[in-house]
């Protein structure tokens, strides 16, 4: 089972990938949890260079960079830890590259995009993607304290674009399910929990 959680920063993704541990765990599942851009140490460098606000990254440098994370992400931890029975969690993905590197910054054409991560996701696509639904206001309300990196950097502009990206392959996609995250914590949490026992008692 391959979960993978989709939104703008100050969603609260990882607030809810956190309680969908616990569900998980409660009955009985063994629960993985990563980030992309992240994971193994070769991925965690190159996250480490991607959000550095001291470096100009040109625009489709960074999309590769962040191919190339999730590909030894793919290689090293995800496809070893779902061969072995896992429930891997997975914060953000390709749909994240969509979004931000593709509607956001236009680096390259949206189709070369989804070849791109098709090559970096070594072809393994989310059963189940949870798309955490926020406008920028309060989102940037959540976070505000938070010391941004060099992508949060961006302007609204950018992020409204980023916010189009996720509506439009949440209306295109099967496997997304939005959640108005607006709501409680408490309210999107049992959505959550509601939404994966559907899924996949199907
Ligand atoms: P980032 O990508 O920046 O790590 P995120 O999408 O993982 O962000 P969280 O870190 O889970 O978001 O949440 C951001 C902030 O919003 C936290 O302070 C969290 O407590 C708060 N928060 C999370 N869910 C809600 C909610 N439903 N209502 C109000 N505040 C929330
Ligand atoms: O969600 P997380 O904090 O791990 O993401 C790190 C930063 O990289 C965030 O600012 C996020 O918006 C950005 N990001 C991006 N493109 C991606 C994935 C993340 O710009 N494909």
């Amino acid at each position: 089972m391959f979960i993978t959680f989709e939104g703008i920063d100050g969603s609260g993704k990882s607030t809810q990938m956190g309680h969908l541990k616990e569900a998980l765990e409660r009955e009985g599942a063994r629960v993985e949890v990563f980030r992309d851009p992240g994971g193994p140490e070769v991925s965690e460098r190159v996250r480490d260079i991607l959000l550095n606000p001291d470096y100009k990254v040109d625009s489709v440098t960074e999309l590769l960079l962040f191919s190339a994370a999730r590909s030894q992400l793919v290689a090293e931890k995800l496809l070893p830890a779902l061969e072995g029975g896992a429930v891997v969690i997975l914060d953000r993905f390709f749909d994240s590259t969509t979004a931000y590197q593709g509607y956001g910054r236009q680096s390259v054409p949206l189709e070369e995009i989804a070849y791109l991560n098709r090559i970096a996701s070594h072809k393994r696509t989310p059963d189940l993607t949870i798309y955490m639904k926020v406008p920028l206001g309060e989102a940037k309300k959540r976070i505000a304290k938070k010391q941004k990196d060099r992508m949060e950097q961006a302007g609204d502009d950018f992020f409204q674009k980023v916010i189009t990206g996720f509506d439009e392959m949440a209306a295109s996609h099967e496997r997304f399910f939005t959640i108005d995250a607006m709501e409680s914590e408490e309210e999107v949490k049992k959505k959550i929990w509601k939404q994966v026992q559907t899924h996949f008692s199907q």
